[in-house]
């Protein structure tokens, strides 16, 4: 599952203590195990190797660009969902023909850098945006490969925030408009409308929706021949589940299973397929490290407040998520044996677990059963939080993001150094009046 083990009482990543790479780097801090997202990376690759998909890493799952290079090395393309993440994959070296370029609200300006740095592949959600793409491209002169997002209806059984593939979210067209868009758009001479795209949420802990998906899918392509349309290429999003307990996840060979069947008749075609992970490969792989700063009761309730919350790690806030979370150095009496709500260690008690921000929401855990010999300076793990972790952080109160460590072996890499207070400061250290046309002072 991951390299991040407890041993004679204190966490390891890989081959480190994590209190010596946490104090080296400061708190608040994410470490990143190479080895981990590497594993994970490899076992998507040998689990759908019978139709050989482009692996797109969602580079808003975690954005560093170091782990972007480490994942490219391996042949990893990327996911994009922005201009600033298209700037983040170049910067990273990645070859620009491997990404595919998704959202529901891609400026102008960004479809124009798009085209321009060469993406491979626009997955396009509704008819104006196919026509603003086409309108660009004719602008350009130059030919752009686009898949429609398709929107199959089916109910991932997610939290309905991250759930994307009913009909009632905002992303995609349903599956009659399908075919209404290629006879509206599938000759464009500029904008080739040659691939489906779907992404039905996230995490998704049963196979069962990917096959649904699938067979819906299958049946739009064999309409679409009918219309005299071939499709080249389909994505088949991302969504695959993580460990934040435990064993909670179905091994990738069982979503491999589920797929397969329906997808290796459509490769051997020559149907070209690719997947959008982000989670799945880089969520066990990070951990977030924070300091306990105080300890509180406030009538029956006890406190751990830490030197981060919500600004570091949002999802327990903005979701209600679950991370298992841990001391770092908690001794052999106290170490887990596993991660879930009731690790079943001796001498616990049900503790909040908080941020400094001034807000009622600013917590990590409510009511969590951790050591009640939790003190001042202690540090604390938050496991699983490689994805939408540091990528959802945020300098709320003004605070410093995260810094960021990625371990290999022995060998730990700050990278992303601490933020100075000047960080914070430089967008606003200049002011300069505007230029507002059509009006005289
Ligand atoms: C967020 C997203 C993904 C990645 O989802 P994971 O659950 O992290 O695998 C893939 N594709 C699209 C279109 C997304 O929006």
């Amino acid at each position: 599952m991951d390299l991040f083990r407890y041993s004679s009482g204190e966490l390891f990543v890989e081959d480190l203590p994590v209190r010596a790479v946490a104090e080296a780097a400061q708190t608040p801090c994410y470490i990143y195990s190479r080895g981990t997202m590497e594993a994970h990376f490899d076992r998507l690759v040998e689990a759908f190797a019978p139709i050989q998909p482009l692996i797109c890493f969602s580079v808003k799952s975690c954005s560093n660009i170091h782990i972007l290079r480490a994942l490219a090395a391996r042949g990893a393309g990327m996911d994009v969902v922005s201009g600033g993440e298209i700037a983040r994959a170049h910067a990273a070296g990645v070859a620009m023909a491997k990404c595919v370029y998704a959202g529901v609200g891609k400026t102008d300006e960004e479809i124009c850098e798009a085209m321009h740095a060469g993406v491979g592949l626009f997955n396009c959600e509704s008819e104006e945006e196919f026509e603003n793409i086409a309108r660009l491209a004719s602008e350009a002169k130059q030919l752009v490969r686009v898949a429609l997002r398709i929107n199959p209806d089916v109910d991932p059984k997610t939290h309905r925030y991250t759930s994307t593939g009913k009909k009632e979210t905002k992303f995609g067209v349903d599956l009659e408009r399908a075919r209404a868009f290629f006879a509206r758009f599938g000759n464009d001479p500029w904008a080739k409308l040659e691939g489906l795209h779907l992404h039905l949420g996230s995490p998704i802990y049963t196979v069962d929706p990917y096959r649904e998906a699938l067979e819906k899918t299958c049946a739009l392509v064999d309409l679409l021949a009918r219309d005299g349309f071939s499709i080249r290429s389909i994505d088949l999003g991302g969504g695959f589940g993580a460990d934040y307990e435990s064993a909670q996840s179905p091994a990738l060979t069982q979503y491999a299973d589920a797929i397969l069947p329906l997808a290796k008749p459509l490769h051997d075609k020559g149907v070209r397929f690719i997947l959008e992970p982000g989670r799945t490969i880089i969520a066990n792989a990070g951990i977030l490290v924070l300091r306990v700063l105080y300890t509180k009761i406030s009538g029956e309730k006890r406190f751990i407040i830490c030197d981060a919350g919500m600004n570091a790690l949002l999802r327990p806030a903005l979701y209600g998520s679950f991370h298992f979370m841990w001391p770092v150095a908690p001794g052999t009496e106290q170490t887990p044996t596993r991660r879930a709500l009731d690790p079943k260690v001796p001498d616990t008690v049900a503790q909040d677990v908080v941020g400094p921000l001034c807000e009622t929401g600013d917590f990590l855990a409510l009511d969590r059963l951790l050591p009640a010999s939790i003190k001042r300076g202690d540090l604390l793990a938050i496991f699983t939080t490689g994805a939408y972790g540091m990528s959802m952080a945020s300098q709320y109160n003004s605070h410093v993001m995260p810094t960021e460590v990625l371990v290999d072996g022995t060998h730990a890499e700050l990278i992303r150094s601490r933020e100075t207070y000047e960080n914070l400061l430089a967008p606003e250290r200049h002011s300069h009046q505007l230029a507002i046309h059509g009006v005289h002072a």
